[in-house]
């Protein structure tokens, strides 16, 4: 299992300072983050946990493996309800907004599921495992906000159709 500070290369900047960055990609891409944290951090119950995000100005390293690039990555100390979101600038660029909210998404669900899979105590197997049950759990979350969307969306319809 690769650490954070392994796989790092290039500076770090808190959220909170990358929204006003000079560094014109790291303050759009923030700006891309921010919203996504206000719209899903409290509909996901995790308003009381501490949630940093360091905007990365490089790449991840690859290992060998160039097929598959990291877009963000989150580190969790779950007893302490603290996580940490690595966001990769150059690798998020490329992401339209919906993947973009995907992986956002995805990561929010590796706080949820982390306590989950860290039972699995020196089993090398649990990286895997987690990956896959964070994919699974965003994929329900996000099919259940777009049926409620287009719900919503379609009540309003008949509601404007109504008030002719
Ligand atoms: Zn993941």
């Amino acid at each position: 299992m690769t650490t954070r500070t392994q796989r790092m290369k290039g500076t770090l900047i808190r959220l909170e300072t990358a929204v006003g960055s000079k560094d014109k990609e790291v303050r759009k891409q923030a700006l891309r983050i921010k919203p996504l944290l206000e719209k899903w951090v409290g509909r996901l119950g995790l308003t009381h946990w501490q949630i940093k995000f360091d905007m990365c100005t490089t790449a991840p390293r690859t290992e060998g493996d160039i097929a598959w690039q990291t877009h963000m990555e989150t580190a969790t100390m779950w007893p302490y309800m603290d996580s940490l979101v690595t966001v990769y600038v150059p690798i998020v660029a490329d992401l339209c907004d919906d993947d973009l909210e995907k992986t956002f998404v995805h990561e929010m669900c590796h706080i949820l599921v982390n306590e989950m899979c860290a039972v699995d105590h020196g089993n090398d197997d649990s990286g895997p495992r987690e990956e896959r049950v964070a994919t699974q759990v965003a994929t329900a979350i996000l099919g259940a906000y777009s049926m409620g969307y287009e719900h919503g969306t379609e009540s309003a319809k008949a509601r404007k159709t109504k008030a002719k």
